[in-house]
């Protein structure tokens, strides 16, 4: 028998996952338009990253006949200057990783392992995703010009 607080965690990090994903699309468009293709690519594998990590919570609350949720968890920030863009990433990556770790103890306490698996399988490109936009952030602040003039092309 699904457990309804599992299928709340799933959701509540599926919300996430589509927070994650329309803010790094709008990411990957405007440093692609501000002609900063390195950071941008970069921004569109983590992305689709994050499409995967969504289509996964889906399939799962599916299986569990839950209703995947459609609606992001938060509103989606445009136009930021670059170091600004880094602090929203680095915060979304933070409160996903919080919220994930959290969810694989409820998965855990509810005896569901494999939703546990899910949300530790997920955690693991997050905690990646924390440390690229941590480190971006830390050669902004350390090399200025120097570092963004290596991220156009
Ligand atoms: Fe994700
Ligand atoms: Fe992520």
């Amino acid at each position: 028998m699904a457990s309804e607080k599992v299928i709340g965690a799933l959701n509540e990090g599926r919300a996430r996952e589509l927070t994650a994903i329309l803010t790094y699309m709008a990411q990957h468009y405007e440093l692609e338009d501000q002609d900063f293709g390195k950071l941008a690519t970069k921004m569109k594998e983590i992305g689709i990253q994050e499409m995967k990590h969504a289509e996964e919570l889906a399939e799962r609350i599916l299986f569990l006949n839950g209703e995947p949720t459609m609606k992001p968890d938060a509103k989606i920030e445009r136009g930021l200057e670059m170091e600004k863009m880094m602090d929203l990433d680095i915060g979304l990556e933070t409160e996903a990783i919080k919220m994930y770790n959290e969810a694989s103890k409820l998965c855990a306490a509810e005896g569901d392992m494999v939703s546990k698996e899910l949300f530790e399988s997920l955690l693991k490109e997050e905690e990646e995703h924390l440390d690229y936009f941590q480190n971006v952030k830390a050669h902004m602040e350390r090399m200025g010009a120097a570092y963004i003039a290596t991220l156009t092309g």
